[in-house]
């Protein structure tokens, strides 16, 4: 054994050097790596945010949402509060007017005044026009003749849609219905069948 020992002692402290040499040459490329490697990690990281734009379209639809109501609330003002915007219509004037100012009554929104108007009369109501999609004009004369009654005779209605599902076509029905004050109900039915035939 010593002897073997003797007559290779410089392979072998050839062999150890090699050994040495490739330790050493391991923990540099183990230091270099390490050193290279905060680049490597600020890499992904700079990725991570050009992934993340596609998975925050939250952020793009409250923007989106934002601005219409921006642009709804610009273009219509409270019919008494000329800076403060309308939140629905009165059924019998048709003016926009704002939470202070609208009645809410089983659903129903009146102006203060109007509402005075609606609980103190009864009602009766003189059309249940159907529409369809494909005649989404059938009803309209009827509009216009509530309108006619407002602007020219100061005679106050209100038209109410009732929708019903036509489960079998697919397609949504809606029935136009004209309320008129119950003691006016006959004259109405008969002028409105007259202004439809000239309209
Ligand atoms: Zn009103
Ligand atoms: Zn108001």
């Amino acid at each position: 054994m010593n002897n073997f020992f003797q007559e290779n002692i410089f392979a072998i402290i050839l062999f150890l050097l090699l050994i040495i040499l490739l330790l050493i040459a391991l923990i540099g490329v183990i230091v270099v790596k390490l050193l290279l490697a905060p680049k490597e990690v600020a890499q992904p990281k700079a990725a991570a945010p050009a992934v993340s734009p596609t998975i925050t379209p939250e952020v793009v639809i409250p923007n989106f949402k934002k601005l219409s109501e921006e642009k709804v609330a610009e273009k219509y003002y409270c019919e008494n509060h000329p800076d403060i915007p309308s939140v629905g219509t009165c059924l019998i004037c048709e003016d926009v007017f704002c939470e202070q100012c609208l009645i809410e009554h089983d659903g129903l929104y009146f102006c203060k005044e109007h509402f005075k108007i609606f609980a103190n009369n009864k009602w009766k109501q003189i059309t249940d026009v159907k529409t369809t999609p494909d005649t989404p004009e059938e009803g309209l004369y009827i509009y216009n003749f509530k309108r006619h009654l407002w602007n020219d005779r100061k005679v106050p209605s209100f038209v109410l849609t009732h929708y019903k599902i036509n489960i079998e076509e697919d397609f949504i029905e809606s029935f136009i219905q004209l309320n008129v004050v119950v003691d006016a109900a006959v004259e109405l039915a008969e002028d409105l069948e007259k202004f439809k035939v000239r309209h």
